[in-house]
């Protein structure tokens, strides 16, 4: 072997593909036990959906086990001892109801617990007070998350970089797989410029799930991205979103939130799509603006940039996460859907717990998070296990 060859050879325990908030939070999490390597296709880390999320950590939003792995996630959050910067901030979130939405309100406010992540239910005057742009009188109420906090998304990313180098971790990027062999229990994959020997190549490629499955040989599970928009805004009265938190559609058709200079408005848009680097449509922001205009007494004076994502489901919108049961050596860490962030820490503790001990580490159950929510075998129970 040539000296370039030699220094062109990974070997990890773990390979994971995507350097999204998914791979790098499950690698930084593996580090810490086992040699990772983390593949990134383009040629910088988070460019994707985890490059353009609108940051809110809220454990009200998401189906179950995403709000499960979300109120796992709060103490990491706001830890801020172990954080430099602090990862968030507290924001609050409003989830408002007109009369024709009273009954998502009372269904919310049913499925609220008692805990520390109960919602409160708050009349239109108390809306008026809190949100004193919002049109009150449009409204028949709202339900308040006190808990919800603004999450500084770059620091995060950038913590999970870090130890996983720290931790001996490597990083590649540019380095999409270009063959993929499997023998003596290994794996090798071959890039342009680096030959990856692994045990378990971790698929981390978010709206590319399938796509990598098919690469793989390992069967595809469904997972469908949906393009979401947002625009950040210059408006004629900031002083009346001054403090204002995060405000939700409670049917989630639009919401906006509060920045210096400026709200950020989405129309909540779910277009399936194919795959790509999603950009936002003129007609999305429109949409948008229109329904925060609707629903408040701002007028948007200036689109200062907009921007789009993807947000990529399992077919029943929770996390797929841990060791394929039916193809040995295969993980999946995809699904995150609009939630990858708030989900972050709990998720890649999860992830990690299942591949290297395979069992939902004990801190996690108690938050009734079980193997069988999780795994990619409920995706496909015509395969056996
Ligand atoms: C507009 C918008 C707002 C959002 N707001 C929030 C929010 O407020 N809170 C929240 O928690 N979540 C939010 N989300 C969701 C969150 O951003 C996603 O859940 C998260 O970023 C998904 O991370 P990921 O790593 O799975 O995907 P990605 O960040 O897309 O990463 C996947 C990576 O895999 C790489 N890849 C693909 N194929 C290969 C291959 N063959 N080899 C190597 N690499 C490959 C891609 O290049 C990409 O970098 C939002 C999303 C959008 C779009």
């Amino acid at each position: 072997m040539s000296s370039q060859q030699i220094s062109a050879t990974v070997t990890a325990v773990v390979a994971v593909l995507g350097g999204g908030v998914a791979g790098l939070s499950v690698a930084a999490a593996l580090s810490h036990r086992v040699p990772v390597v983390v593949m990134e296709r383009e040629d910088v880390l988070s460019m994707h959906s985890s490059g353009r999320s609108v940051a809110l950590y809220d454990p009200t939003y998401g189906p179950p086990v995403m709000r499960a792995l979300t109120s796992a996630s709060y103490a990491t959050y706001t830890d801020s001892s172990r954080q430099s910067p602090a990862w968030t901030s507290p924001l609050g979130s409003l989830y408002v109801a007109t009369s024709e939405q009273a009954n998502s309100l009372a269904e919310l406010m049913k499925r609220s617990g008692n805990d520390e992540f109960a919602v409160r239910h708050l009349k239109p005057d108390e809306l008026r007070c809190m949100v004193p742009a919002l049109k009150s009188d449009l409204f028949v109420g709202a339900a308040y998350q006190a808990a919800a906090l603004s999450i500084d998304t770059a620091a995060v990313l950038d913590f999970y970089r870090r130890t996983i180098l720290q931790n001996g971790g490597r990083i590649l990027l540019s380095s999409a797989p270009i063959s993929i062999e499997q023998g003596g229990g290994r794996w090798k994959l071959r890039t342009s410029e680096h030959l990856v020997v692994c045990e378990t190549i971790l698929n981390a490629s978010g709206a590319w799930a399938d796509e990598v499955a098919r690469q793989l040989s390992v069967p595809t599970i469904g997972i469908e991205p949906r393009k979401r928009t947002a625009a950040m805004c210059t408006v004629d009265r900031l002083d009346m979103v001054a403090n204002a938190p995060f405000v939700f559609d409670i049917d989630e058709r639009w919401y906006f939130r509060r920045e210096p200079g400026g709200i950020i408005v989405s129309p909540a848009d779910e277009s399936p799509t194919a795959p790509c680097d999603a950009q936002a449509d003129e007609y999305d922001v429109a949409v948008a603006i229109d329904n925060v205009e609707k629903a408040t007494v701002l007028s948007i004076k200036r689109v200062v940039r907009s921007w789009a994502g993807l947000r990529s489901f399992a077919p029943d919108h929770e996390l797929v996460t841990g060791r394929d049961p039916a193809i040995p050596g295969i993980a999946w860490h995809v699904g995150l859907g609009g939630f990858g962030f708030q989900t972050a820490p709990a998720a890649a503790e999860l992830c990690a717990g299942l591949i290297l001990d395979g069992a939902v580490p004990s801190r996690l159950a108690a938050y009734g998070i079980t193997v069988d929510a999780v795994t990619v075998s409920r995706l496909r129970p015509s395969i056996a296990a």
